[in-house]
């Protein structure tokens, strides 16, 4: 019988009301039984919410400074427990263990970072036009807030919603994705370590569309921050405006790099597989379109094919892996219904488009890295978010043409330029419509401390980490004192 892992509400370790559990798969091996989270209903939803509801008044008028303290706390337990914690992620979603190991130390980055910020400014002083009048602002938290979030980044999407939401002092009910729900019990389980006093975080795990929507809906909750994919991040917007609630959306993407004539191509083809295939692509700010200027167009996919060609699939936890499995069954469907679509509307299949044969991978939901070439600018893979180790390869005549294709999507996340031309360097930065922007980078990549998120449908124009973050999580009192002589 595999573990079973709890909701932690109000302090305490629970069982779901609905009695019922989700198995969570291992898939780099389907097989194996990761663990068992609960199937959280509204019931539990609401017991989450009430809890964190009365959280709130205690740790709201607690000093940000000592709120701090708590993120610091976790901050070392997480780096103490950093290989166990990446370990079971791996497990529960595929990606290979260092990568998984680098994403557990930013989640601890990320708790340094907001630990400080309990020590920032939290107003301004501002001049008054009468001489007496002493005019400040004051920022101050939005309550209960709902952190619904998606299993591509298991540790670090977490974290870098819910650490600015507690130290700017609102309580969190956190409903993660059902694939690492294990791995969201771990990371509550740190900030319970912490020492957070009862109600101040609370997780229920379950089904997006029972336990996250039962969230959206509840009248408690003041704010939701979402990650996750466009369906339903525009149906969270919908309900959230309806009740008045603020919300904030990180979505998808249809990632462009473009590479110039001048650019360093072996720097650019290293790039260019990393932002692509990393992850096995399941990054928002994964490059899925590459477009490339005529002149260095050949040279360029021979270097692409010989690094794609090298890369080693394997289990997450083989040390020698470069590249896990896609995160479920579902995943795996998806993205092979875009390779065949690729197939049938004619775009020449250059490497991949499978299922890897090599043994000891018959049990996990492996796909080859693919790339595509002749992808017409109105093929379904050039246009949809594939979330999958597929790259566009594309010709063109030059900088003009490659910035007007790279523009013409609903998406805006991240967007890469490889070039050493400097005068093209600023020219992109004012032409792409992107919100991340990687001048010689792979499409993907934060800093904890830089604001991030995208343009477009790709992002409610909200934006996440870094002083951004204050933006959402807390609202503004605007107080004027006129002292009675
Ligand atoms: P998803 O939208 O299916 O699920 C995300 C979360 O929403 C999960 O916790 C899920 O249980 C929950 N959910 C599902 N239906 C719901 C509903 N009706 N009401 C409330 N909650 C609901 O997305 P996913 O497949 O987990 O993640 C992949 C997507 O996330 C991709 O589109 C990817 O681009 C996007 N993503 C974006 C960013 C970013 O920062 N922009 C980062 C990572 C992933």
């Amino acid at each position: 019988m595999s573990e079973q892992f709890l909701n932690y509400i109000n302090g305490e370790w629970i069982q779901a009301k609905s009695g019922e559990v989700i198995e969570s798969i291992n898939p780099a091996n389907w097989d194996e039984v990761v663990g068992v989270i609960q199937h959280s209903n509204q019931e539990d939803v609401d017991l989450a919410v009430q809890a964190a509801k009365s959280a709130f008044k205690n740790w709201s008028k607690m000093s940000a400074v000592n709120r701090g303290l708590f993120l610091e706390k976790a901050a070392a337990l997480l780096e103490q427990r950093a290989d166990e914690i990446a370990e079971i992620a791996t497990k529960e979603m595929g990606k290979v263990l260092a990568e998984m190991k680098g994403e557990v130390l930013r989640g601890v980055a990320i708790l340094r970072y907001y630990a400080q910020e309990g020590m920032r400014t939290n107003g301004e002083v501002l001049p008054s036009a009468s001489d007496e009048k002493f005019l400040f602002t004051k920022r101050v938290p939005l309550g209960v807030v709902g952190v619904i979030t998606p299993w591509n980044f298991p540790v670090a999407i977490p974290i870098w919603k819910m650490a600015p939401a507690l130290v700017y002092g609102n309580t969190v009910v956190f409903k993660p994705a059902a694939e690492t729900g294990v791995t969201a019990a771990k990371i509550v389980e740190i900030f319970a370590e912490a020492g957070l006093p009862q109600g101040v975080l609370n997780l229920v795990n379950g089904d997006g569309a029972v336990a996250g929507n039962a969230l959206v809906e509840h009248e408690d909750v003041h704010a939701i921050t979402f990650t996750g994919s466009n369906a339903v991040g525009r149906q969270i917007a919908a309900k959230a405006a309806l009740k008045g609630k603020k919300y904030q959306l990180e979505l998808g993407g249809k990632n462009p790099a473009i590479v110039l004539e001048d650019a360093d191509l072996e720097l650019a083809a290293n790039l260019t597989v990393a932002g692509a295939m990393k992850q096995t692509g399941q990054r928002c700010t994964a490059t899925s379109r590459v477009y490339v200027h005529e002149q260095v167009y050949d040279t360029f996919k021979e270097l692409l094919l010989e690094k794609v060609r090298s890369l080693k699939i394997g289990n997450g936890l083989d040390p020698n892996a470069q590249m896990g499995p896609v995160a479920s069954k579902k995943q795996f469907d998806t993205v092979i219904g875009y390779i065949e679509k690729g197939k049938e509307e004619g775009a020449s299949l250059l490497v991949g488009g499978g299922v890897p044969k090599e043994q000891g991978l018959e049990k996990g939901y492996f796909i080859e890295p693919t790339i595509f070439e002749n992808v017409a600018h109105d093929m379904t893979i050039a246009r949809e978010e594939i979330f999958g180790p597929v790259l566009c390869l594309i010709k063109v005549k030059n900088y003009e043409e490659a910035i007007e294709k790279a523009n013409d999507t609903v998406y805006g996340l991240s967007a890469s330029l490889f070039t050493n031309n400097i005068g093209r360097t600023f020219q992109f930065v004012d032409d792409i419509e992107a919100g991340l922007i990687q001048i010689n980078g792979e499409t993907g990549g934060a800093e904890p401390q830089a604001p991030f998120g995208g343009m477009k449908e790709s992002s409610s124009n909200s934006r996440e980490q870094g002083q951004a973050a204050k933006e959402f999580f807390t609202t503004i009192k605007t107080v004027t004192v006129l002292p009675v002589h």
